[in-house]
């Protein structure tokens, strides 16, 4: 059985999202991040990555890119959250996605997007309503940069 079902999220309103079927333990490698491996050149030469898709884009080594957005990943449905349950994980050039906290069924599968501050961030407002929320989609070591909340990080990173 899998461990996930797609269906209506309660973060990405007009979209879908993953939601656990069964309690997920922490560790547990949940689904495949799969999509066309390209190079470093075609993204840089693809208009796609410009700006509205770069969520789907994967650093996979000094050559290669991952590019997710293709119908048959699904778990390029999985969306950001800033308390995230989930992260990306890989080695060579397969990614997989894996709990990084015990997933009680019927949670969301949720992931760190981790743009970093550079980026156009506004471009990408967070609505996944945490506690953690910084009102983008932005890595959590960025986060202090755009919400005073997350000041504190700040100080135990530039120790
Ligand atoms: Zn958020």
């Amino acid at each position: 059985m899998k461990l996930y079902k797609i269906t209506k999220s309660n973060i990405d309103k007009k979209g879908r999202g993953l939601y656990a079927t069964q309690n997920i333990k922490e560790g547990t490698r949940i689904i495949d991040y799969i999509g066309k491996i390209i190079t470093k050149k075609q993204t840089e030469e693809s208009q796609k990555f410009d700006n509205a898709k770069p969520i789907y884009l994967f650093n996979l080594n000094k050559k290669y890119d991952m590019d997710g957005d293709v119908s048959w990943n699904t778990a390029r449905l999985i969306n950001h959250s800033c308390s995230n349950n989930c992260d990306y994980n890989g080695t060579g050039l397969k990614l997989w996605v894996i709990a990084i906290k015990d997933i009680k069924k019927g949670e969301e599968i949720t992931a760190d997007y981790g743009f970093g501050y550079d980026e156009d961030y506004k471009q990408f407002p967070c609505k996944c309503r945490s506690k953690n929320c910084c009102g983008y989609i932005v890595r959590a070591e960025s986060r202090w940069r755009i919400n005073k909340k997350f000041s504190i990080n700040r100080q135990q990173l530039s120790k």
